[in-house]
């Protein structure tokens, strides 16, 4: 591919901005073809000209308020689901390692732990916002390791009204909502951080 090619796709590329349209290509006028990559990322192609465009990533930023609230909502649910499915098998298979092997068994754990944690992130920011994730295990794994720690530091800092007030339904309540809205906003923003 020429230099001037290059530049069409650049010019293309800026033009084409958040839309997804269907194309004609721009130097012999037929129209592009859809093809679909095995992570799910979309490109138009023009195989007369071998032009190739990028469906260009998308972010929360595209849904308007109205839709981008409840869903991270949905998200931080979905994700608060799935991780308490995970981490009963994860505290399982921690206990089966330590047994093995104490030290090396915990750093296993964490090890497995961690793309666990990118992996449900991954899948959610797929489903709830369709995103065309990064998903090589190196990618995965930081995501996850990135996604652990701020959600620790969330969860440690919600626990201190629910310590201060034991037992106290309204802040038991307000704090799970206030917790599945900040899952599903953190979630959501990280995993836009690992976009294709
Ligand atoms: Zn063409």
């Amino acid at each position: 591919m020429g230099d001037s090619n290059n530049s069409v796709i650049r010019d293309l590329q800026e033009s084409w901005g958040k839309s997804r349209e269907p194309r004609s290509c721009s130097v012999c006028g037929k129209p592009m073809q859809y093809m679909e990559s095995n992570t799910g990322k979309g490109s138009w192609v023009c195989f007369d000209c071998n032009i190739t465009l990028k469906t260009p990533s998308r972010s929360t930023g595209d849904f308007p308020f109205s839709k981008r609230v409840p869903r991270y909502f949905v998200h931080g649910i979905v994700f608060a689901v799935l991780f308490l499915l995970l981490e009963i098998f994860w505290i399982f298979s921690i206990v089966f390692l330590v047994m093995i092997g104490s030290f090396i068994g915990l750093i296993i754990g964490f090890a497995i732990l961690f793309p666990i944690v990118g992996g449900i992130n991954t899948v959610v920011s797929k489903l709830v916002w369709g995103f065309y994730m990064k998903s090589s295990l190196g990618d995965i794994f930081l995501h996850g390791f990135v996604l652990f720690i701020v959600l620790l530091i969330v969860d440690l800092v919600l626990l201190i009204p629910v310590m201060a007030y034991p037992g106290n339904l309204p802040i038991t309540v307000v704090r799970f909502i206030v917790a599945c809205f900040l899952y599903g906003l953190i979630g959501a923003r990280l995993g836009e951080v690992w976009e294709e």
